[in-house]
């Protein structure tokens, strides 16, 4: 029997997907010698309920896009799938019986992290998975409160991106063009995501 494979979960919104989370990804895949990274876009989020986020099946879709061209990347549809909210703890149950001899690391940024022990069955987390805390532009990375066995610690390169950065410069007509893979800009433009103005017929669609 070989080695346990080695799995990177790297669950978020997606609206949209941009570079900060594939080089985040990229680089714990690398330093944590991980097999694969599974991109796992949620569904309704706890902490998310207080604004519009796009249709789960266009952020699956980008998600798909933006990973397709990495043998290592792929996305899974446990969480737009599962009816309701979506919490971690369920995604790493569902995880570990679809992946039962795997070794997870749950991938999450800076920003993140403080709120992890606020999450539903946060003691039963660490049971699942081991948690790699990214660096993050404008957050301090800092595990304090939580199980040190539990969790590490790692930076990677700064990208100062975030999907509300890439939403509102969208939406103000702003390029988004190498913030998020091209295909993603493409298929944001096709679908007419985070605009209010009315789409204008080019002939295309
Ligand atoms: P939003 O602004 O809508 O919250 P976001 O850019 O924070 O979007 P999420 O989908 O919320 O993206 O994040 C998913 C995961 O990726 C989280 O763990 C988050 O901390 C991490 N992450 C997002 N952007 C970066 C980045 N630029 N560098 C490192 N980690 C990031
Ligand atoms: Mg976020």
């Amino acid at each position: 029997m070989g080695a346990a494979r080695r799995i990177g979960v790297m669950g978020g919104t997606f609206d949209p997907i941009h570079h900060g989370h594939l080089v985040a990804a990229s680089e714990v895949a690398d330093v944590f010698d991980l097999d694969e990274v599974v991109f796992v876009p949620a569904g309704e989020q706890p902490f998310k309920r207080d604004r519009q986020v796009a249709e789960a099946e266009h952020r699956y879709l980008m998600t798909v896009i933006a990973t397709a061209s990495n043998p290592r990347f792929t996305v899974s549809r446990v969480d737009i799938d599962r009816p309701g909210t979506t919490y971690t703890i369920d995604t790493l149950r569902d995880l570990h019986a679809l992946l039962p001899d795997a070794e997870l690391f749950f991938i999450t940024g800076a920003d993140v992290l403080p709120q992890i022990l606020q999450w539903k069955d946060a003691e039963e987390l660490w049971g699942l998975a081991h948690f790699v805390g990214v660096t993050r532009p404008g957050h301090l990375l800092d595990d304090a409160g939580l199980p040190e066995a539990g969790v590490s610690l790692l930076e990677v390169p700064a990208m100062a991106i975030s999907s509300s950065d890439c939403r509102e410069r969208v939406h103000s007509g702003m390029p988004v063009w190498y913030l998020v893979p091209d295909g993603v800009v493409q298929y944001i433009g096709k679908h007419h995501l985070y605009r209010t103005d009315p789409p204008v017929a080019d002939g295309s669609g």
